[in-house]
């Protein structure tokens, strides 16, 4: 089925695309926006998972946990893909930028 985009593009919604998100090949379907514009939206909302370096897009579930750099006496907050942190609490899905959190299933 093909839909228009907001950029006046038509395009198939569901289909597979190849797109590079945050320097990463990665495989995802459109459903309201074009090949360029999904491209656009996911570089621009999307971060790096601390574990495995790879891209988290929004709507993705993450989990968060302390990271301390050896030696500065700094810690700080570092998310990434809830299921490549084994260590991690579940912090929520990853929005349009920012974690959105789910409070009633957050974990201690
Ligand atoms: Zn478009
Ligand atoms: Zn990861």
């Amino acid at each position: 089925m093909q839909k228009k985009c907001e950029c006046g593009n038509f395009f198939e919604v569901e289909q597979e695309l190849h797109i590079i998100v945050l320097g990463h090949p990665t495989k995802i379907a459109t459903i309201n926006r074009c090949a360029s514009c999904v491209t656009k939206y996911a570089n621009k909302f999307s971060t790096k998972c601390v574990v495995c370096e790879r891209p988290i897009l929004p709507g993705t579930p993450v989990g968060n946990g302390i990271v301390g750099e050896y030696g500065t006496g700094v810690a700080h907050l570092e998310i990434g893909h809830f299921n490549c942190a084994t260590a991690a609490t579940f912090a929520g899905t990853w929005g349009e930028g920012k974690i959105v959190p789910h409070p009633a299933l957050i974990t201690r």
